[in-house]
């Protein structure tokens, strides 16, 4: 066990800035390489699989787990965001996580918290434009997570695609030294992406909710037999609203490394979209590569 606030035979649980940072400059004098891997908590197998990914290339890992309030809109899900925090704790444990970090809301922000990081280009549309306030609390926090951490690397799911792309901007702009790492995306067997927030769904919406994925892969696949792709795409989102699905926040194709939008598939593209399924928000992307599509 390494510094104070856990129990013998459970991971150690930090809840503050400085004691996470004793922890891990203990490993850091006997020469050890440190991964990051940033949550919200009420994991799964697709976190598991970051804390897996930051083994294969650090020492040791640690996983914050923050339900970070500041990258929430008023009407958004903070509130009922679903929490086990003993649950993570085990499972973190078992994956062979070195250390859970959970601060409180009260030591990530004390009072007088006056300071933001905004990004712009990467950030605008897709979810940026849905949710106006997450990518700025987003960085903000992961920013903060980086500095208190100080980690070799960082590692996040690509199940977040556009987060992903925000997090390397702001770390080259900043000039952070840490190495981001993306991780691909943690699927159930019939091809739904795993999810904190799939908790949210009804039996029967969760049997709805494989459409999402089944619809990408397909429209993916018309694509690179040279489909068009605005047809292509507005028969995927007309599929997706009839299966049952409420809302389209977006499904869009876009240029896989700067999100510009793309009218045809002549360079690597990535096919993103945010639906409605009940009460819950689902995201998801897949890679689009190079095709025929004119
Ligand atoms: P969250 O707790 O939802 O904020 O996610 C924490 C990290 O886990 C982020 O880097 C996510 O992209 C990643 N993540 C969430 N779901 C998955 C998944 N199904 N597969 C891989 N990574 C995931």
């Amino acid at each position: 066990m390494t510094g104070g606030g856990g129990t013998v035979g459970q991971l150690n649980v930090i809840r503050t800035v400085d004691g996470v940072r004793a922890a891990i400059a203990g490993w850091r004098r006997a020469g050890e390489t440190v991964a990051l891997i940033p949550t919200m908590g009420y994991l799964h197998e697709g976190h598991l699989a970051l804390v897996d990914h930051g083994r294969r290339l650090c020492q040791r890992t640690v996983a914050s787990l923050f339900v970070n309030p500041i990258q929430f809109g008023p009407t958004e899900d903070l509130d009922r965001y679903p929490r086990d925090e003993a649950g993570d704790r085990n499972k973190l444990q078992a994956a062979g996580c070195d250390l859970l970090y959970a601060p409180t809301v009260a030591e990530m922000y004390p009072p007088g918290f006056a300071t933001g990081i905004s990004v712009t280009g990467v950030s605008g549309g897709l979810c940026g434009a849905a949710r106006p306030q997450m990518f700025g609390g987003v960085a903000t926090v992961v920013t903060k997570l980086l500095l208190q951490t100080l980690p070799d690397v960082a590692v996040f799911g690509e199940k977040d695609y556009q987060q992903v792309l925000v997090i390397r901007r702001f770390v080259r702009d900043l000039d952070i030294p840490v190495r981001i790492e993306g991780a691909p995306t943690v699927r159930e067997a019939d091809g739904l992406a795993l999810s904190s927030r799939n908790s949210y769904l009804t039996a029967a919406e969760r049997g709805q909710a494989p459409v999402l994925f089944q619809t990408l892969t397909e429209a993916v696949g018309r694509l690179q037999e040279g489909g068009e792709v605005g047809p292509v795409l507005a028969e995927a989102r007309a599929r997706i609203l009839a299966a049952g699905f409420s809302k389209l926040d977006y499904l869009e194709l876009r240029d896989a490394e700067t999100l510009e939008p793309l009218e045809r598939t002549d360079r690597p593209g990535r096919l993103l979209v945010a639906a409605w399924l009940g009460r819950a928000r689902l995201i998801d992307n897949v890679a689009v590569p190079e095709g025929k599509a004119q």
